[in-house]
C-alpha cells in the first residue's frame, strides 16, 4: 500500500530515495523519457518527497503531501508556459529566478517544476535559466521534464542530475559492468588492466558500441559530478575526482569517435588498441 497514491509503478523511487538517505539532495533533476504522464507523476513525487513532513517520505497525508495533490501548494511552482504551444518565455524564467530567492513560504523547499522543456524552453530561455541553474539559492529545486535531451543545452545538462524513466534505456548488467571496468581502469596509470578491460569491445560490434556509450554515460554522469551535481554512480564520482572536467570532456570526445569509427565499420582490433592508447595519453597526462 506504501506511495498508493500512484497508479505508476515507478521503478525510479527507489533511486530518488536514495539521494535522500544519503543526505545528497539534488537541486536540479531532469527526468527524461517515459510518457508525459510518468513523467507528471515522477515529478510531483519528487515535490512531495522534498516537501513531506510525514513517516516515510512522500506520506501523501500529511499537509504538505495533500496540497501537492491538489495543486494548491505555494512552494511547489509550475512554469505556465503562455500561448498554445506552451512555450516558457524569457520572461518567465526571469520571473522565476527572481522568485526563487526568496524564501518558501510553508515548505521546506522552493520546487520549482518546468514540463517538457525539450519543447517549451526554446535556447534563449535555457540561457537565460543557465546561471540559476548552476547555482540555484538554498533550498531551491528545479525539477524538469522532458522526452528526450537533445534539443538541451550541453552546459543545462551537465548542471542537472539526470533520471531516465525509460526501461529499455536501462541498459544490461553485463554491459555496465563492462564499462566500469573501462572506467575503472583509465583511473589506474598500469597500462594492462586498460588494454584488458578494452578487449570486450573486440569480438562483437553491436555490443561494443553499446558498451562505449555507457562508457559515455559514466562519463557524463562524472562531468556532472565536477560541477556538484549529484548522479546515481559512485563511479562517477570517483572519475570527476580523479581526473577533472578537462579531461573527461576530452575523453567524451575519443569516446565519441570510437563510437562513429565502429558504425563506419573499422577495424575492431585496431579500434582497441588505439582506443587505449587514447584513454592512457588522456587520462594519465600529468
Ligand atoms: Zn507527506
Amino acid at each position: 500500500m506504501e506511495n498508493a497514491f500512484f497508479s505508476n509503478d515507478i521503478n525510479v523511487k527507489k533511486l530518488i530515495d536514495n539521494f535522500f538517505q544519503r543526505g545528497r539532495i539534488p537541486h536540479g533533476i531532469l527526468l527524461r523519457g517515459g510518457n508525459a504522464e510518468l513523467r507528471r507523476e515522477c515529478a510531483m513525487y519528487m515535490a512531495m518527497r522534498y516537501q513531506c513532513v510525514g513517516d516515510n517520505p512522500p506520506c501523501g497525508k500529511c499537509g504538505q503531501c495533500l496540497k501537492i495533490l491538489s495543486d494548491c501548494h505555494s512552494d511547489v511552482i509550475t512554469a505556465r508556459g503562455s500561448g498554445k504551444t506552451g512555450i516558457i518565455s524569457i520572461e518567465e524564467i526571469r520571473r522565476i529566478t527572481g522568485d526563487s530567492v526568496i524564501k518558501a513560504n510553508e515548505g521546506k523547499y522552493k520546487v520549482y517544476i518546468l514540463f517538457d522543456v525539450d519543447k517549451k524552453l526554446m535556447r534563449e530561455a535555457q540561457n537565460a535559466f543557465l546561471k540559476t541553474l548552476e547555482e540555484p539559492p538554498e533550498n531551491v529545486v528545479f525539477i524538469m521534464t522532458c522526452e528526450s535531451d537533445k534539443a538541451l543545452l550541453d552546459t543545462i545538462r551537465s548542471r542537472v542530475t539526470l533520471i531516465s524513466l525509460d526501461n529499455k534505456e536501462q541498459v544490461s548488467q553485463e554491459i555496465s559492468g563492462f564499462a566500469e571496468d573501462i572506467v575503472m581502469s583509465m583511473l589506474q596509470t598500469r597500462e594492462f588492466p586498460l588494454l584488458k578491460s578494452l578487449a570486450c569491445i573486440i569480438a562483437d560490434r553491436a555490443k561494443a558500441k553499446e558498451i562505449l556509450l555507457q562508457v559515455k554515460e559514466i562519463l557524463r554522469k562524472s562531468l556532472s559530478q565536477c560541477f556538484m551535481v549529484e548522479t546515481d554512480s559512485d563511479i562517477a564520482e570517483k572519475a570527476s575526482l580523479k581526473l577533472g572536467k578537462i579531461k573527461i570532456l576530452k575523453l567524451i570526445e575519443a569516446t565519441d569517435s570510437a563510437v562513429m569509427y565502429i558504425e563506419q565499420n573499422g577495424d575492431m582490433n585496431l579500434l582497441s588498441a588505439y582506443l587505449c592508447g587514447k584513454y592512457r595519453r588522456i587520462a594519465w597526462q600529468k
